[in-house]
This record gives structure tokens, C-alpha cells and sequence, in this order.
């Protein structure tokens, strides 16, 4: 007798899903997580698509091994999921493993014994089994090992107390389920215009289906609290409604989950790259049941197999880290309005300083705009001046005007914090022999190698290589010769502390924030006010709510203007206005001084006058012209391999295999923005395409040409961002 076939989509780079009988009795259906044998093993894979009996006669099958206890992959997934292979040119079953990142959430969660109170005093009261009943008043119902701890005894001590009568065992899911938030606590009280935004949000949720938004407001006007009343509406309209919100940096970002449980009496479930394999499995366990209603995520929480996805926010939309540019190289907030459409769902992209991409899809009535023009209460966007660091330029080898020193020292006789924002990590940027003029690089490459004070140790913020700092050149061999030249953040926190020895002066870096609890003290110092002065990168640069600090200074606002890309300006003025978002979000007014040599630049002009459609009307000129993006397309296709000679053939020959198609420019090969990594050579060539050229197509037919030697790579990036 003929069996039902699966066709199954493996998780691994194939470029199509292979044949499968169904033995008999087994429950099989489309969007089914089985196993099956592929070569020597067993792998996981999605059941695609189900043929009839007949399609099986004729054919000798292997059979699907074992199905997995979960609800089948919704069919919006499914189309996702082809969807963005075909756009992003990367095999199906590439992207199917990102959705399946957590495979110990296809089981249900194993169990674990809890013990709960019984309320009987047991026979023999010991001290030690008094403190155990103390702790499990206090906890609540734990395992022993829990108990134990809180208690400081043997777990022997808790089982004594089973036996006793005092307590009673309890087999539990040992990934405990998500409260469930409660859409109708009170939220803020919003203002008028805040309440027209929530409105629309809210009436879209009601209508139902896809709806595009963009929430344009300053920094601080509430984009938060508007959108949490459309996923409350969205949880009254559909109990069952999940809401994914995506945020930048989700591990740094504490605050933000406070307050999602300060509103919905439930904290969200989390997902990022931070989380251990028990709650990474937890959070995808039951955002694929439907029971994990509002899950917030970093970027990869996009391919979330969500059983009833409602409503997506992607939350500071213009934000760079929403771009992977390893292995699947896709953009997260284009991808989400995708999700949203074959969803059905609604979308909200929310900043204060949206991607031109988004202001002209707004303007072109793809998305609602949703505008928030002031700061509630007493809360005022600073003032930003520039400082003209031509005219009045810091003393030789420092980095601080006296202007921005001034008002550094009035911001501490009031009692008022200031930020000082330099993106630069380590203590100088770059390494330089005094007696050869040797600029130490890491091997093989162009990188330079930053000073670390700190650590004493010189770093490529590329590769990651690190050496101790040498005593002698390694050039000329000349002692004592190596100086750091330019500024990083830990050398700006050296010259504070000689200007304002009183001043309690703290570093905010990916170096001296290491983890999730090192991050929250620093927060949680500069919220209670332990720090006068706090010296960051552009990890400050997001969500957080200093109410006592008023002086943002930008030490160097010309650094990211360097390099040639296309975004280059409209990056510097979204980080900088994000940063100078930062002051006076409370009762006090606040300010910004913007270090800079190009007082002239657009981007610098606009900023000072808080004229941010002025510097978009600017960008959207000159992108035009060029035919840029959003107005035209771009691709890259980088090719890497183990020598430059072996890299550098192959692109001949990948040169002339590329399909002429009218409007296309190709440009390259050159050398791609990290030209050595681990230990590979690296070239791209950039694709230009007029916007009605499906240029995924056209990547995808130039690769179909190519057979590389094994050991050089090809990868394709559709909207490239680095382009430095
Ligand atoms: P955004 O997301 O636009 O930066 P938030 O939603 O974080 O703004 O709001 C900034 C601060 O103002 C937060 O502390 C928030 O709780 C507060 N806030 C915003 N709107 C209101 C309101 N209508 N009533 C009271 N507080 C508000």
C-alpha cells in the first residue's frame, strides 16, 4: 500500500526539501517538526508540503523517523521563511534554522520536584528544619537545592521535612509558563496628540489584518506609551494575540523591561543572544504554543515561529543593529514589515530620528505617520549649540574645549550630571612609534590597533587580536618610543579627572560593561546620582532616562562622518540627536555641546537647529541623484579566501560570468570592509540597480554561474550597510 509523502525542508544549506514516506498511524502535516535520515544521520527538519498517496507509488522512500510534540509551523511562517531565502539569495534551509535556534523547546519543558508548605509543624522542630520552612514561606514553592541555599543546610534537611509532614513534593515544569499581562491596568494618562496616535493604533488593531505605522516623535514624547496601548487593545481584541516588540541591544535595556511589567503586571518574554539554553528554549517553547504573549527581542527574535502574531513594534526602527551582516545577512525592520503583511499583523516603527527609507515609504503612503512633536509635562528637548573647535580648539593633546569644560563644571557646582560622548573605545585609537613613524596594525591587515589602558593591552576592534603593549617598537626597536595618538573614552575620562578631581567620573563601553549586571550598576548609579560625569560610547546613546543629567558634550561629532558611505551623515545625526536626547528628559532643562571642525556640514547645521526635515530634504536630494537607496537598489557579493592571489583570480573569473541585465552597474572588485578576517581574504563588488529590478533575481542568477575552488567562499548581502 502506498504511504502519504512529506516533502521536508532540513535545517541545513539545501537548496530544496527532499521525499519522505509517512509510516502508517504516524501524525504527520504540513508545517510538522520531524526527523528523518539524511546520509548517515538523523536531522531535524519542517514538513513543506504533503503529496498524495500516488506521488509515493513507483518510488522506494525512507521514512520519517519521529514527530515532535509541537504545534505545526503556521503557514505565514512557512511563507516567511521562502519569502526572505529568495530575497536575502540564501538557501530556505539556512533560514529555517534561525526560526529553530531553540530546539529543546520542541519537547515540552522536562519537570522538576518543587516543595510546597503543608502548614503541619512537623514532630521534631530543629533549628535547621526551622530556617527550611522559613525560606520556603518566603520563596514560595522551590526545588531542594533552592531551598536549601536560601535556608544554608543539606538538602537532606528538606527531604526530612517530606517525611515529616511539614512539606509536600510537587512534579513541575521546570521552564515555568509566562505571566499573562493584563491589558487593563492603568497606563499613563496621555496627552492629546499621544492619545490621537494611540487611537489610530488602536482602531487598526480593532479593523484587524496588516497595517503599517511609522511613530515619529522626539525623543521622550511617548512613543512608548502609545504603543503599549495598541498592544493592549491588540490583547483585548484577541485574547490569544501575540505582540513581538524588537528593540536594539535588548540585553543593555533593563529599564525598558521594568516597564513593560509595570504596565501589563507581566514581564515579556526575552529573547537575545545573552539568553542561557534554558530560557532561550522557554521563550521559543511557548512563543510556538501561543502562550508567550508579548515577547521581547533583539533582531533575531523576527524568526520566532509565533503561533498568532498580532502585532509587531520595532522600536528605534533607524537603529544599525537591526542590520546582520553575518551568514544570512538581512535587515530586521524591512524583514518585520514583511512578517506583518503575510501575518496579517500590524507593524509600528517607531524613532525620533526615522531612516530616510521609512520617511519616504511614510510619504509614499505605505505607512500611516504618526507624529509626536512635544515632550509631555515640564520634559524639553536641550538645546544644542556646536562648538567650533577652529576657533576655540582644546589644548595640545587634550580633548575638551574650554567652552564644554565651562559648563562641565557648572553642570557640577548645581548638583546636575553631565554625559560625555565619544565613540571610541579603549584609551587612543591608534598606536604610532615616535622614533620610525610605524602605525601598529594587526598582521596581515590595514587595521590599526587601539590602546587599552585598562587592560594594557593593544586590540583590533575588527578581529578581535590583542597583544600586551610591546615595550620596544616592533618596527625599529626603539624603547619607550610607542604613543597612542587620538582620543578614546578612557583617555577623555583621564583628562576629566586632572580638570575636576571632586567629580565622580565613570566609563560606559562595551569594555567596561561586560555583562547585563555590570551594565544595570552603572544605570542604576547614574539614575540615583553616584556619577557626576559618565564617559560613553554609543552604548549610552540608547533608551535610558537620566532625570538629573543636563549636559550631553559630543567630544569628536566629526568621527563618524569619515568613510565613504552612503549613510555616513545620517548616522552621525541620529546618534547625535539620540545623545542629545538624552539631557533634560525630567523637570530640568538640558543642553548639548557638539565638538566640531565642520560646523558647516548639513548634518551638524541641522542638528544645532533642530532641523531634522531639513537634513533629510538634503540626504533625499543627493540619494536621488545617485540613484541610492531608497530610490534605487544595492547588492554586494563578497568573495573571501585563505590568499590574496587566490581571492584575487577568482574575481576575474566571477567578474565575467555576471549576467548583463539593462540598468544594472556593477562596481569592483575591492577590497571589502574588513579586508582580512580570520584569516581570510576579502573582496566585494557592489550591484546598483534602478528600484523596479529584482535584484535578489539577478544575485541569485550571477551565483547560479559560479563554481568557486573549495576553499574560496561567495556570499551575497542585498542592502549592504558597511561600507567603510
Ligand atoms: P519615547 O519612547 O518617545 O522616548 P517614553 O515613552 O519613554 O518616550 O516617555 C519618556 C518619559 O516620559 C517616560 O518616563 C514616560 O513614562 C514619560 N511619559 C510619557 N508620556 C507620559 C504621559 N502622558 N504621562 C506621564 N508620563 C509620561
Amino acid at each position: 500500500m502506498a504511504m502519504p509523502v512529506a516533502r521536508i525542508l532540513f535545517v541545513l544549506p539545501l537548496p530544496e526539501p527532499f521525499d519522505y514516506a509517512v509510516p502508517e498511524g504516524m501524525d504527520v502535516s504540513v508545517g510538522s517538526y520531524v526527523t528523518a535520515p539524511l546520509g548517515q544521520t538523523e536531522r531535524l527538519g519542517v514538513v513543506w508540503d504533503m503529496l498524495d498517496d500516488a506521488a509515493a507509488a513507483g518510488r522506494t522512500l525512507k521514512p520519517v523517523i519521529s514527530v515532535y510534540p509541537a504545534p505545526p509551523m503556521p503557514a505565514a511562517m512557512r511563507e516567511f521563511i521562502s519569502w526572505a531565502a529568495k530575497y536575502t539569495v540564501s538557501h530556505p534551509g539556512h533560514v529555517l534554522g534561525m526560526a529553530l535556534r531553540a530546539r529543546g523547546g520542541l519537547t515540552p519543558s522536562p519537570t522538576e520536584t518543587v516543595f510546597h508548605l503543608t502548614g503541619e509543624e512537623p514532630k521534631k522542630l530543629t533549628d535547621t528544619r526551622r530556617r527550611v520552612l522559613d525560606a520556603a514561606e518566603e520563596v514560595g514553592a522551590a526545588n531542594a537545592a533552592t531551598l536549601a541555599a536560601a535556608a544554608g543546610v543539606s538538602s537532606g534537611v528538606v527531604k526530612g521535612l517530606v517525611s515529616a509532614g511539614a512539606l509536600r513534593a510537587e512534579e513541575m515544569a521546570a521552564d515555568a509558563p509566562f505571566a499573562v499581562p493584563q491589558p487593563d491596568l492603568p497606563g499613563a494618562v496621555l496627552t492629546g496628540e499621544q492619545g490621537e496616535a494611540a487611537d489610530a493604533l488602536k482602531a487598526a488593531m480593532r479593523t484587524g489584518g496588516f497595517a503599517a505605522f511609522l511613530l515619529d516623535g522626539v525623543t521622550g514624547s511617548g512613543k512608548t506609551e502609545v504603543y503599549f496601548e495598541a498592544i493592549a487593545e491588540a490583547l483585548r481584541v484577541d485574547p490569544d494575540a501575540q505582540v513581538l516588540v524588537m528593540l536594539p541591544e535588548i540585553a543593555l535595556t533593563q529599564a525598558i523591561l521594568s516597564r513593560f511589567e509595570a504596565r501589563f503586571g507581566a514581564a515579556p518574554a526575552p529573547w537575545h543572544s545573552g539568553l542561557s539554553d534554558k530560557d532561550r528554549r522557554r521563550t521559543w517553547r511557548e512563543a510556538v504554543h501561543g502562550r508567550a504573549r508579548i515577547v521581547i527581542g533583539a533582531r533575531s527574535a523576527l524568526f520566532l515561529p509565533f503561533a498568532n502574531l498580532k502585532l509587531v513594534i520595532v522600536d528605534e526602527e533607524h537603529d544599525g543593529s537591526y542590520k546582520q551582516e553575518d551568514g544570512v545577512t538581512y535587515h530586521a525592520r524591512d524583514m518585520a514589515v514583511m512578517r506583518a503583511k503575510l501575518e496579517g499583523a500590524g507593524v509600528v516603527l517607531a524613532s525620533a530620528t526615522p531612516a530616510l527609507e521609512t520617511v519616504v515609504n511614510a510619504e509614499a503612503g505605505r505607512y500611516t505617520r504618526l507624529m509626536l512633536a512635544a515632550r509631555p509635562g515640564a520634559a524639553r528637548l536641550p538645546d544644542v549649540e556646536l562648538v567650533d573647535l577652529r576657533r576655540a580648539p582644546p589644548a595640545k593633546n587634550q580633548w575638551l574645549s574650554p567652552h564644554l569644560v565651562h559648563a562641565m563644571q557648572e553642570t557640577l557646582a548645581a548638583g546636575e550630571q553631565t554625559l560625555l560622548f565619544l565613540n571610541r573605545r579603549g584609551y587612543a585609537p591608534l598606536v604610532l612609534c615616535k622614533a620610525c613613524g610605524e602605525r601598529l596594525k594587526t598582521p596581515g591587515t590595514e587595521n590599526w590597533l587601539t590602546e587599552h589602558r585598562y587592560s594594557g593591552r593593544l586590540v583590533c576592534h575588527v578581529t578581535g587580536y590583542s597583544i600586551p603593549k610591546p615595550s620596544v617598537c616592533p618596527a625599529c626597536g626603539a624603547k619607550d618610543s610607542l604613543m597612542g595618538v587620538g582620543p578614546g573614552v578612557e583617555r577623555v575620562a583621564e583628562e576629566v579627572r586632572v580638570l575636576m578631581p571632586e567629580a565622580r567620573i565613570e566609563i560606559f563601553s562595551s569594555d567596561t560593561a561586560m555583562g547585563g549586571d555590570a551594565t544595570r550598576g552603572i544605570i542604576d548609579r547614574m539614575e540615583t546620582g553616584e556619577i557626576d560625569v559618565l564617559i560613553g560610547t554609543q552604548i549610552v546613546a540608547k533608551g535610558h532616562n537620566f532625570p538629573n543629567l543636563t549636559l550631553v558634550g559630543v567630544v569628536d561629532a566629526d568621527s563618524g562622518m569619515k568613510g565613504g558611505d552612503l549613510r555616513a551623515g545620517e548616522r552621525t545625526y541620529q546618534l547625535l540627536s539620540q545623545v542629545a536626547g538624552r539631557a533634560g528628559r525630567a523637570e530640568r532643562p538640558g543642553r548639548a555641546l557638539v565638538q566640531t571642525y565642520a560646523p558647516d556640514n548639513p548634518a551638524m547645521l541641522a542638528l544645532a537647529d533642530g532641523d531634522r526635515d531639513g537634513f533629510l530634504q538634503i540626504e533625499r536630494d543627493v540619494r536621488a541623484e545617485l540613484g541610492l537607496p531608497p530610490f534605487g537598489r544595492l547588492a554586494a557579493m563578497i568573495i573571501s579566501a585563505p590568499s590574496a592571489e587566490m581571492v584575487d583570480e577568482t574575481c576575474r573569473e566571477i567578474s565575467l560570468a555576471a549576467p548583463n541585465a539593462a540598468g544594472i552597474e556593477l562596481f569592483g572588485p575591492a577590497p571589502a570592509p574588513i579586508t582580512v578576517l580570520r584569516g581570510r581574504h576579502r573582496r566585494r563588488f557592489l550591484v546598483k540597480a534602478p528600484r523596479n529590478i529584482d535584484l535578489s533575481a539577478y544575485m541569485a542568477a550571477w551565483l547560479a554561474r559560479l563554481k568557486p575552488p573549495r576553499p574560496v567562499r561567495v556570499s551575497v548581502d542585498i542592502d549592504p550597510y558597511s561600507f567603510l
